[in-house]
């Protein structure tokens, strides 16, 4: 074994250990305050908080061309129940209870999103 290979060896290394971080702060982060927003036609609708949410409820969301958008809410998580839009593929991506993966409608322009709290911040603070 040369000493490039060697070098190599320790990029690799030192990369798996960067992406492990990146995974460590993610989990740290999702312990944050876990806000859900629901958003038509680009304004905020809905703001819920996940965390405080005990028991599951449903949300309707009409559009003024007969959209009907139903939103299920649970603790920690959100999904689109129903939806009577062409492609359905906002009811395919099913549960979400993190930031990383918004729940779209584009056919009625309905987004859901998840946005952390303050808490999330305070927490990376200790964390350093
Ligand atoms: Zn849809």
């Amino acid at each position: 074994m040369n000493f490039k290979s060697l070098q190599l060896i320790f990029v690799v290394l030192f990369l798996i250990a960067i992406s492990l971080f990146g995974t460590y702060c993610i989990f740290f982060k999702k312990t944050g305050e876990k806000i859900a927003e629901i958003y038509q036609n680009g304004e905020l609708i809905y703001r819920i908080n996940l965390d405080k949410t005990n028991d599951a409820y449903t949300i309707e969301i009409k559009g003024h061309g007969g959209e009907i958008n139903v939103i299920e809410v649970e603790k920690g998580r959100i999904r689109m129940k129903e939806s009577n839009c062409p492609d359905g593929t906002c009811m395919r991506i099913g549960w979400v209870s993190d930031r990383f993966l918004p729940v779209v409608c584009l056919p009625h322009n309905v987004v859901i999103k998840i946005e952390g709290e303050k808490n999330a911040e305070e927490f990376d603070d200790k964390a350093y």
